[in-house]
């Protein structure tokens, strides 16, 4: 079976749509690109017609100097939000963002303070794939005391997903697993619920799961031109998985257009 995760869309449009009616303004949201090959600039254009859907004023910036530019839109009164395309130029890294990025302009939660603020359970702006992972299982099940088995450690899914779900109030068991792991088999057969956020086409298939298992496909591969997940579609034959597309990645662009509606009314 497929998890259908239209309603948790619509619940977050509701909330930008609350927002948008107390604005007086549209939000402005800056993409910086230090890299601006065509898969780079394909993907802002995608991004660029999602903003004008929900009625934010998208501006894409070629950078060449990304700490400087950051700064610059830091204090730069009308720029309410900001985005950085990866993959970043040589030279800069992650930790350059989430060093020099305003953690009330910082959309995409990767600030220092943003991510700080996740370890102390007072969240501002948090990791947007992480939260639609996460909010994709509420809305599908009750975590409290559930095994849940995350494949993947990067610092903007499988890390802060793994905080997320073991919150005080959420409680769940987590165990991070990645590309050192033995035996990952055996560990994924123990979950109740499963992330794959590995970056590998089809890795998951049946022999990692047991039946009735809640998958979530966090991965986004191009396959003969075609988008596909980190786990095999035959899965969804005995568990409850996630699509792709239309899954996560949905749900991480709409709550991205969320958190600029909300760096836009700040009251932080
Ligand atoms: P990453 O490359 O930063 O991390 C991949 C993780 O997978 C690593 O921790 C690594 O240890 C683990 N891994 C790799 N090979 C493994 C193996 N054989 N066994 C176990 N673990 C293994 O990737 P990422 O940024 O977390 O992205 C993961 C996937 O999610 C990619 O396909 C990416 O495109 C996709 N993604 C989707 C969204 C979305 O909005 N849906 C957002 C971000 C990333």
């Amino acid at each position: 079976m497929f998890i259908d995760v239209k309603d948790t869309i619509k619940n977050i449009k509701e909330e930008i749509d609350i927002i948008k009616n107390e604005l007086t303004f549209e939000p402005k949201l800056v993409s910086l690109v230090v890299e601006p090959d065509k898969s780079t600039l394909s993907y802002l254009n995608s991004q660029k017609r999602s903003a004008k859907k929900y009625g934010i004023n998208l501006e894409i910036v070629e950078s060449n100097n990304l700490v400087e530019d950051l700064q610059k839109h830091n204090e730069d009164r009308n720029t309410h939000a900001i985005f950085v395309a990866r993959p970043l130029k040589k030279g800069f890294t992650e930790l350059d963002i989430a060093k020099n990025i305003s953690p009330f302009k910082d959309v995409e939660g990767v600030s220092l303070y943003n991510i700080g603020s996740m370890f102390y359970e007072k969240e501002l702006f948090i990791p947007c794939t992480a939260e639609a992972v996460v909010k994709i299982i509420e809305d599908f099940t009750d975590v409290k005391g559930k095994n849940v088995v995350i494949i993947g450690r990067s610092t903007t899914v499988g890390k802060p997903a793994a905080i997320l779900l073991q919150k005080h109030g959420r409680d769940a068991t987590v165990t991070v697993s990645h590309s050192k792991t033995e035996n990952l088999k055996e560990v994924t057969k123990r979950a109740d619920i499963l992330v794959a956020a590995i970056g590998r086409a089809n890795f998951v298939d049946k022999s990692f799961v047991k039946e009735g298992t809640i998958v979530i496909d966090v991965g986004i591969n191009v396959v003969n031109g075609k988008v596909v997940g980190d786990v095999s579609q035959d899965v969804s034959e005995i568990c409850n998985l996630t699509p792709v597309p239309g899954g996560v990645g949905s749900l991480t662009t709409a709550i991205l257009m969320r958190n600029v509606f909300r760096a836009a009314k700040g009251e932080f």
